[in-house]
């Protein structure tokens, strides 16, 4: 599903160039779930953010679904990644003046679907990240486990066939993280490609493959025997 060749990306910092992401290559097949650990700095948002279309790398090929979507304009690969592609940050990234139910219909919206269809979606949606009774809470009225689920409903509510979550647990205390993951990893049992940046070893380990970045590089990638 994802086959990153060659990838590089350099930030310019003052007068100091950061090689964020150094000759990486990785490809990922269709349902596969795995997890990248290293170091802060490392370039692991760098990776997530380029595999999600949210960044641009400055040289390398990317073929998503055996499409190289390197060369596509910004308006293709926004269509492409609001059909294609879950995101799910650290910080939640929810409008806060909306509910929990506007949060979620907003990629319905941006895709007009009509109001009958987007409401049923997002009472699907609700339910399945048990959040039903509450839809109409803002997110400074939700706790952080709560935002972190109406994320991942949004994430979800276009069908994706990946996710991609940026320390999504970063900011959970541990009993709301695991229910994050385990959301997460269930859509994972349904099909979806996962892939969960995280600091957490005990998390990190849970994926069936693990790689670690170092200095903008894939320093290791194996293959895990996922723990209970
Ligand atoms: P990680 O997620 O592993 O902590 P990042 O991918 O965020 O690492 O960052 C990798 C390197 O690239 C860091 O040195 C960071 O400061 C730099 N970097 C990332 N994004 C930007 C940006 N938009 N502008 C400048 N430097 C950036
Ligand atoms: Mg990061």
């Amino acid at each position: 599903m994802i086959e990153l060749s060659h990838i590089h990306r350099r930030f310019q910092v003052g007068d100091q160039q950061v090689h964020a992401l150094n000759d990486v290559n990785l490809s990922i097949a269709p349902g596969e779930y795995v997890s990248v650990m290293g170091p802060s700095g490392s370039g692991k948002s760098t990776l997530l953010h380029a595999i999600g279309l949210l960044d641009r790398p400055d040289s390398g090929t990317y073929l998503l679904n055996k499409r190289d979507v390197t060369a596509l304009t910004d308006k293709e690969q926004a269509e492409i990644r609001s059909r294609t592609i879950g995101f799910v940050f650290q910080f939640f990234h929810l409008v806060p003046r909306l509910s929990a139910a506007d949060n979620i219909a907003l990629p319905l919206l941006l895709a007009g679907i009509p109001p009958h269809e987007r409401q049923q979606r997002v009472a699907r949606a609700l339910d399945a990240v048990n959040l039903s009774d509450r839809a109409e809470h803002r997110p400074e009225q939700l706790s952080g486990g709560q935002r972190q689920r109406v994320a991942i409903a949004r994430a979800t509510i276009m069908q994706p066939a990946l996710i991609l979550a940026d320390e999504p647990t970063g900011n959970l205390d541990r009993a709301s993280g695991q229910d994050v993951i385990a959301l997460l990893e269930k859509l994972n049992a349904q099909g979806l490609t996962l892939i969960i940046v995280t600091h957490d070893i005990e998390i990190g380990r849970r994926a069936r493959r693990g790689v670690r970045m170092l200095d903008g590089r894939i320093d290791s990638d194996t293959r895990q025997s996922p723990s209970p």
